[in-house]
């Protein structure tokens, strides 16, 4: 009997374990609030998801991972909005973290994923053949609907988000660019996407022959960005924690009026990365 169930069992059981989990430091729960006009934070503590809001459906900008998906459904209904008027995804890039309840939420609001054409395949196959981590960070596959182009604004309503490919931490890691208006001011955000190698072979890497360039290029380009609020994947580059708790006291948009952290992260990542593309080019002499 057991042999007879046991094929039921398997197509039934959760798929859920082949996937990696979530980092629970990364998890712990933040009140939602707005960031500035109709952009709210919806994440995590330690990974970000980011709402823009129009009466005409909003855009979701990363989930976190697959455990954070609940997360962010309560977070959106926290703050007044509805789930299902969710209209489209985007994504920075295909590792677990920041993608891997992208499966969940578009089951769930039935929103449109549009992706980065050079990560398809990552989000197709749920990142198990990550150059760098191959099935280390693996997550629920999911089908973009379409692809993204760069530099070409795509639309929901009165919404228009801006991807800008940012290549290198993946290699189709993507930034996007908005405006949003807050006390009548428009104000320039930035998501961007993570630009660190971590534990990366920078050197001779035949699963990404371009790493380098693609690293070196893509932090000059997010140099020449104009950026009033710079928010990334992980809220402590743009110090989530203090400014969550500030939130309580201030509701203004300066709170987010970051240009000068900005520029600090885009300096501090591009000496780590030299840093370290010296120590490996040094270690291969
Ligand atoms: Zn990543």
């Amino acid at each position: 009997m057991l042999t007879r169930l046991l094929p039921l069992l398997l197509a039934t059981a959760p798929v859920w374990a082949q996937y990696a989990p979530a980092n629970p430091e990364w998890n712990r729960p933040v009140a939602p609030f707005r960031i500035a006009g109709n952009l709210y934070y919806v994440g995590a503590e330690g990974i970000s998801s980011f709402l823009l809001t129009s009466p005409q459906g909003h855009v979701l900008i990363d989930t976190g991972f697959e455990e954070t998906a609940a997360q962010v459904e309560a977070n959106t209904a926290k703050l007044g909005f509805r789930f299902t008027d969710i209209k489209l995804i985007l994504a920075t890039h295909g590792h677990n973290d920041h993608t891997g309840g992208i499966a969940v939420v578009k089951r769930k609001t039935g929103a449109r994923f549009l992706a980065n054409p050079a990560e398809r395949t990552t989000f197709l196959e749920g990142g198990v053949n990550d150059f760098a981590w191959p099935g280390r960070f693996a997550y629920r596959p999911v089908t973009p609907d379409g692809a993204l182009r760069d530099g070409e604004p795509v639309r929901v309503g009165p919404l228009a988000v801006t991807p800008h490919f940012t290549p290198g931490h993946t290699k189709g890691g993507t930034s996007y660019a908005f405006t949003v208006e807050d006390s009548g001011r428009p104000l320039r955000v930035l998501v961007a996407c993570s630009v660190s190698t971590p534990g990366y072979k920078l050197v001779d890497n035949a699963r990404y022959p371009d790493i380098v360039r693609d690293v070196e290029s893509t932090i000059a380009k997010m140099r020449a960005l104009p950026v009033d609020i710079f928010l990334s994947g992980h809220g402590w580059d743009f110090g989530l924690t203090e400014k969550a708790k500030a939130r309580a006291t201030d509701a203004s948009a300066a709170l987010f009026l970051n240009a000068a952290d900005y520029r600090a992260w885009l300096d501090k990542s591009l000496a780590a990365f030299r840093a370290e593309l010296d120590k490996q080019r040094a270690a291969r002499r």
